[in-house]
């Protein structure tokens, strides 16, 4: 097996294959084998596992996974990738690469059930929000039963969708990516383990996808919008904040959070999910 963490490896790969290190996918690849040894650990693999990872690089990553899982779906978007994944990955034979933009892809036409899905990725930080938002959206059928997903994210995006109320990178992202999973930070990792080195630190997290939600909103939707908009002008008062960034006229919105027991002088970042969940409820209630 290739040392795909090896710097002097990595440059001979790309060299062979004409390849140059594409700024535009969020190409920062990890040379460190023991924080990916760590982060693959932080996946809670099992062999009865088939795991999704997105964005596969050089297939440093994948390697490692395909040791510990049953079956490995790879989604990489670069064609150009795919030749050197076809020559660092060949040994195996129970991965699967897929050359397709994540974010067109149909997942579910992915993998195959009954299984249990879990998911590792060092994310192209350009798009890390839509992945992670795709894959807690899909409607995931009986039978692939997701539970774990853990993903290497720039570090101020891992901390805002980890924070709780009272923190001040807590926000929509927080309380939307919340609603679907139990998010943790299992540990940060430095700009020098990667190469290219990207300009900012990253961060590990985990995400543990819900089986039942702790509330239920009306409409998902119309919640996540009164969310986006008391957080839109974070500094305001909630009553201010909602009457400026939605179409609720003031004294709707005064009775509304009223009756859910928020004191209208407060701001979005002390309230949490279940509040905001029980004001958008109101107001769908109330038709208005
Ligand atoms: N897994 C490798 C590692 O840890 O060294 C590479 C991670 S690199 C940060 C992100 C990878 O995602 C790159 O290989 C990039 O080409 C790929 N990528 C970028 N946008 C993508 C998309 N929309 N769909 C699938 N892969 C994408």
């Amino acid at each position: 097996m290739m040392n795909l963490t090896s710097p002097a490896v990595i440059s001979e790969l790309m060299a062979a294959h004409q390849l140059h290190f594409n700024k535009q996918f969020g190409q920062n690849f990890l040379i460190d084998q023991n924080i990916l040894e760590k982060i693959v650990d932080a996946g809670h693999i099992t062999a009865a596992d088939t795991v999704l990872e997105i964005g596969p690089g050089i297939g440093s990553m994948t390697q490692e996974i395909a040791m510990r899982a049953r079956r490995v779906v790879t989604v990489e978007i670069d064609k150009k990738l795919i030749s050197v994944l076809g020559e660092t990955l060949g040994d195996f034979d129970n991965i699967a690469i897929v050359n397709q933009d994540f974010l067109k892809t149909d997942v579910l036409d992915l993998i195959e059930g009954p299984t249990s899905l879990k998911v590792v990725a060092n994310l192209p930080y350009y798009i890390t929000t839509p992945i992670i938002m795709k894959l807690l959206e899909t409607p995931w059928p009986d039978g692939i039963d997701l539970s774990r997903m853990t993903f290497l994210v720039q570090k101020e995006v891992g901390e805002r969708i980890c924070a709780g109320p009272g923190s001040k990178s807590y926000g929509a992202l927080s309380v939307i990516v919340q609603y679907y999973a139990d998010p943790a930070v299992m540990f940060t990792v430095p700009a020098s383990v990667f190469m290219p080195r990207p300009k900012v630190d990253s961060i590990v997290i985990s995400l543990q996808k819900r089986t039942q939600q702790a509330f239920e909103p009306c409409d998902k939707n119309q919640f996540f919008k009164v969310v986006k908009a008391a957080f839109q002008t974070r500094r305001k008062t909630v009553i201010n904040s909602l009457s400026n960034n939605t179409a609720y006229p003031k004294a709707v919105l005064l009775d509304a959070l009223c009756e859910a027991g928020i004191d209208p002088r407060k701001r979005a970042e002390q309230l949490d999910g279940e509040a905001f969940c029980k004001l958008a409820n109101i107001l769908y209630q109330k038709g208005a």
